[in-house]
């Protein structure tokens, strides 16, 4: 019998990432260490330009460190894999001559993961969960930008990967529709505690979602301090507090530092 690891899912490690233009080299994150344990809400907070996307798709395996190593289960992240499932900020990560179930099934089959009436159940399953049953058979351009959304979190969903990885995904919906999908996504957690990576760059958003917060500085990105922050609301009394403690540490200069915060 194979033994599950009682060690954290996923390490980075001394983790450089760089990207080798024609003129120069950019050095997007520097040195970040990190762990995420099974269910974890895990954070990424960052202003714009300090690597957080870079460091989301060296996750996913579509960049490799320079330096440092990313281990998913204690094996190294080489390439992507259906383990790791990615969704986006951008609207047209759907593919618009397929209908949200066949989106949804097409992940399932093109992976290999499942067949047939399978991956069907299967894709019904999350689109139900993410409240688009009545649209199953509906072409993205139809949706709205949530709607969109939801179904690419239904398909990232449905691979049931070890790990979801999201690069603010909220970010170009307007206000209220974006409050209802953290809400919802929340909600979903609840019921699957699935393990989340979750990139922004809102502190209110990474009060709200997180259940830990990684604060990297600006460019390069560099680990300026960890904090928890379970169930906070950002309106409430703990998530202000921490979102004030969080802007002092985003906006004070020093040498990075990580720290351990308990709210
Ligand atoms: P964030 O997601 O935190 O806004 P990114 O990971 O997108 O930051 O970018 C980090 C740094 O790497 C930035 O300075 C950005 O300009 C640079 N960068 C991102 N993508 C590329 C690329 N394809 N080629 C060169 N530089 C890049
Ligand atoms: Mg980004």
């Amino acid at each position: 019998m194979v033994e599950l690891s009682s060690g954290p899912l996923l390490e980075v490690d001394g983790v450089t990432l760089q990207y080798r233009t024609k003129r120069n080299l950019v050095t997007a994150c520097y040195r970040i260490d990190f762990e995420i344990h099974r269910s974890d809400r895990f954070v990424i907070l960052g202003p714009s330009g300090c690597g957080k996307s870079t460091l989301l798709k060296a996750t996913g395996g579509y960049i490799a460190p320079v330096e440092g190593e990313i281990r998913l289960n204690g094996a190294v992240v080489r390439r992507p894999g259906p383990d790791r499932m990615l969704v986006f900020q951008e609207f047209d990560q759907l593919l618009p001559w397929k209908t949200v179930r066949q989106n949804v099934v097409f992940a399932l089959t093109a992976s290999g993961q499942l067949k047939g009436r399978e991956a069907d159940e299967r894709a019904m399953h999350y689109i139900d969960k993410v409240n688009l049953a009545k649209f199953a058979d509906s072409y993205p351009h139809t949706l709205s930008g949530g709607m969109k959304q939801r179904v690419a979190i239904a398909r990232g969903m449905a691979m049931e990967p070890e790990i979801l990885l999201m690069d603010e995904p909220f970010a170009a919906l307007d206000a209220l529709t974006r409050v209802r999908m953290q809400d919802e996504l929340l909600a979903l957690w609840e019921e699957t505690k699935f393990t989340l990576m979750f990139v922004t760059h809102s502190i209110a958003e990474a009060v709200k979602v997180g259940s830990r917060i990684l604060l990297l500085s600006a460019h390069p990105g560099q680990v300026r301090a960890e904090m928890n922050s379970d169930g906070s609301d950002p309106e409430g009394p703990d998530g202000m507090r921490l979102s004030a403690r969080i802007e002092q540490m985003l906006f004070h200069e020093g040498t990075p530092e990580r720290e351990a915060e308990n709210v």
